[in-house]
């Protein structure tokens, strides 16, 4: 059976615009030294965009095979997650509730309330908190409180899970991404890509070897240490080669991350960070995000000495509307 077929067995509510572009960044790149590409990810259409759209697309197609009226989602309180969800959910037709995590500490105002959580308030999404950020179970556990609240008052639920103990339906979306990218016939010597929830980074990784390409992609360690991060990709490698019903084709020496953007921790910019995304725009006109692709970049940029000459793929997985809730951040020298 072929790795599309696999992925024909799962519903999927196709509204992404795909494929996205892959571009050359050829100013940073002559200033790395690297023939530098960009695949545009956060150019993915639907609520602005990002790589939470392609993951999205099998979520909601579980939810519309459901018939599911409500869609309920978790995530920090400014997830990229939460927003695209209640995009592609109005899309839909179905009202989203959002529960947003106090994952960081001592958030600004604009933190709370400019950035995603504004657009969030513009789709109309119903808003929940909750006061544990480290505690995806309990996380996950609370929605399906307000879950079975919406049961009875005549909603059908949809939960879009956070924690690793249900099935990694959003890596299918990177799976097909996979397939995408090697329909687009430029081959690179590394692909560098952020690695969070780790459906991004596993479904990319999974769909390369499934298809005998042996790219190396380096996941860049954005909200845990590599140790920990590397225990998860291989969980989770392991859980999506079982939802695909295949073998898992990527061998432990395969599962690569790099964590020297991760500092300050989760959600929190250190200078490297902000140097990445004022250098990225400044040269190519390309906006990242604070959160997740400026450290994917500052990781690259790191790396660009021992990669010189080589031709070097920058995944763009969105996240830009971040950008409006750590103005303080950038404001402060
Ligand atoms: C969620 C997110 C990521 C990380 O993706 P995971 O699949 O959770 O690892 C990367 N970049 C952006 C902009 C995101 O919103």
């Amino acid at each position: 059976m072929t790795l599309e077929t696999r992925l024909s067995q799962h519903p999927r509510a196709r509204m992404g615009h795909l494929p996205t572009l892959l571009e050359p960044m050829t100013n940073l790149g002559r200033q790395l030294g690297l023939d530098l590409w960009v695949k545009r990810d956060d150019c993915t259409g639907i609520g602005m965009g990002g790589n939470k759209v392609r993951q999205l697309e099998f979520y909601l197609g579980k939810a519309q095979a459901q018939s599911a009226t409500q869609v309920l989602i978790t995530g920090a309180v400014q997830s990229n997650f939460v927003r695209t969800a209640a995009a592609m959910a109005a899309r839909l037709g179905m009202g989203c509730h959002i529960q947003l995590e106090e994952r960081v500490t001592e958030p600004t105002a604009l933190y709370r309330e400019n950035g995603n959580v504004l657009l969030d308030r513009v789709l109309g999404a119903t808003l929940h908190s909750y006061p544990d950020g480290e505690d995806e179970t309990g996380a996950d556990a609370n929605l399906r409180t307000i879950a079975k609240n919406l049961q009875a008052a005549g909603e059908v639920p949809f939960i879009v899970p956070l924690a690793a103990d249900q099935p990694p339906t959003g890596a299918l979306g990177y799976v097909d991404a996979a397939i995408e990218l090697l329909t687009q016939d430029t081959r690179f010597d590394e692909i560098f890509i952020a690695s969070g929830s780790a459906l991004t980074h596993c479904g990319l990784l999974l769909g390369l070897r499934a298809l005998g390409d042996e790219t190396p992609v380096t996941g860049v360690c954005v909200r845990r240490r590599a140790t920990a991060q590397t225990t998860r990709v291989g969980q989770r490698l392991k859980d999506l080669a079982r939802l695909l019903d295949m073998p898992n084709p990527v061998t432990d020496a395969d599962i690569r991350l790099d964590e020297s953007a991760l500092a300050p921790g989760y959600g929190r910019m250190g200078p490297l960070t902000r140097k990445a995304v004022e250098r990225t725009a400044r040269t190519e006109g390309l906006f990242l995000d604070p959160v997740y692709t400026g450290k994917v970049m500052a990781a690259l940029i790191r790396r660009a000495p021992d990669l010189a000459g080589k031709r070097v793929l920058f995944w763009h997985t969105g996240g830009q509307p971040a950008l409006f809730a750590y103005a303080d951040a950038f404001a402060a020298d």
